[in-house]
């Protein structure tokens, strides 16, 4: 019977790289009917908008997506559409798995660190006041003299509620996928209630797995030198909005960089699948940018539909290839400008001739 999947193609380098990665999760055998539809800055002049109501009906009746990249263009007004999507599904929780790829250059070796991003408050809710505004002038007024007036303020704001769900999110996340550690990172000495409710929150939920799962508490700023001194260290992180946001490039960058960072945004009743990276529109139909992040973007994908098999024939494939450094895209090459680097079509054949020969 299959699968049905909503495809968002993206815009940029974004239909390339996702026609890729649907071209190996298809040969995977996995049976999959894709959804198509479009969305971003190419589809504004036709619809109005550059998330048409018809894509979110899509993902709320299948209830998974695979995205491409898609551009927020600067000035312009209309809001990033990752953004809009993240909050009309409420896709709450941010997974971004970093593993160390033998082939792919770094600094590390055997980092393998999921990061568990909330996504649904703290300072990314666009609660601002600018400077000089009425709002902003009374909470100079409230704060007995410790913001200096004139200040712009934007208000950071942290619920029980939405940090049960990302620390619920985070322990099962480990359980099931074997892993042993969840660390959650604050900086609740400075930031006592906000900050400080996550971490009684984190508390709270790892009690609920004593014995499973081990807990553990880091201040932001030790994490981040944690991460660079002893990366091996650490295996799941879960973190409020705006470390998450930070703390997973630092990670992404541990294990060698965007074209091979996969994620997810997930929530209870949809999740939508995309690599981290962007739209990258210099490269855009020239069938030159990496397609790993997206086809391991489908990889998460292919397990949260509960296809662990393909998962990992998929997996073992993109691993052998990046290994062998053949048939590989420029950005894996030791030098940028090589010569034998092949395109994004011919990495995706190349992975797919590899799966079929496992
Ligand atoms: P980008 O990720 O597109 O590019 C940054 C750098 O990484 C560039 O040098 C690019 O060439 C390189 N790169 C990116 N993807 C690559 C790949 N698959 N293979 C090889 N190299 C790759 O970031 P940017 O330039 O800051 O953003 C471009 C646009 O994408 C912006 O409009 C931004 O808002 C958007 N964006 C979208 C998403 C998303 O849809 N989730 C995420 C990030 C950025």
């Amino acid at each position: 019977m299959g699968y049905s999947v909503t495809l968002i193609p993206g815009d940029g380098t974004g239909p390339e790289v996702v026609e890729a990665a649907r071209r190996v999760l298809e040969a995977s055998g996995v049976k999959i009917a894709w959804d198509v539809v479009e969305a971003g800055a190419d589809v504004m002049e036709k619809y109005g908008t550059p998330l048409p109501e018809r894509v979110l009906q899509s993902i709320r009746s299948n209830g998974v997506a695979l995205k491409g990249p898609i551009t927020t263009p600067i000035g312009t007004g209309f809001r990033s559409v990752n953004v809009a999507l993240r909050h009309e599904l409420d896709l709450y929780a941010c997974l971004r798995p970093c593993k160390s790829f033998t082939g792919v250059r770094s600094r590390y070796s055997d980092i393998d660190i999921v990061v568990v991003r909330e996504n649904s408050e703290d300072l990314y809710t666009g609660v601002e006041f600018d400077e000089g505004s009425e709002e902003a002038e009374q909470i100079v007024a409230m704060s007995g003299g410790k913001i200096r007036p004139g200040s712009a303020i934007t208000v950071k704001h942290i619920s029980a509620y939405a940090s049960e769900r990302i620390i619920g999110f985070a322990f099962k996340y480990a359980l099931e996928n074997g892993r042993k550690k969840v660390t959650a990172v604050t900086k609740a000495n400075i930031l006592k209630f906000t900050d400080g409710l996550f971490f009684r929150v984190g508390r709270e939920v790892a009690k609920r797995y004593e014995g499973k799962i081990e807990y553990q508490e880091l201040l932001v700023d030790n994490m981040c030198m944690q991460l660079v001194q002893k990366p091996e260290l650490y295996d799941v992180l879960v973190l409020p909005n705006l470390y998450g946001d930070i703390v997973s490039d630092l990670c992404a960058g541990l294990v060698g960089g965007l074209g091979v960072a996969p994620g997810a945004n997930i929530g209870d009743k949809a999740a939508v699948f995309e690599a981290i990276h962007g739209s990258a529109p210099r490269y855009k139909g020239m069938n030159k940018v990496n397609p790993t992040a997206v086809i391991l973007s489908g990889v998460m994908m292919l397990r949260y539909l509960g296809e662990k098999q393909a998962a990992d024939a998929v997996e073992r494939a993109v691993v052998a290839v990046i290994a062998e450094g053949k048939e590989v895209t420029y950005d894996l090459k030791p030098h940028r400008d090589d010569p034998t680097a092949v395109g994004t079509s011919q990495m995706a054949d190349a992975i797919i001739r590899r799966m079929k020969a496992m």
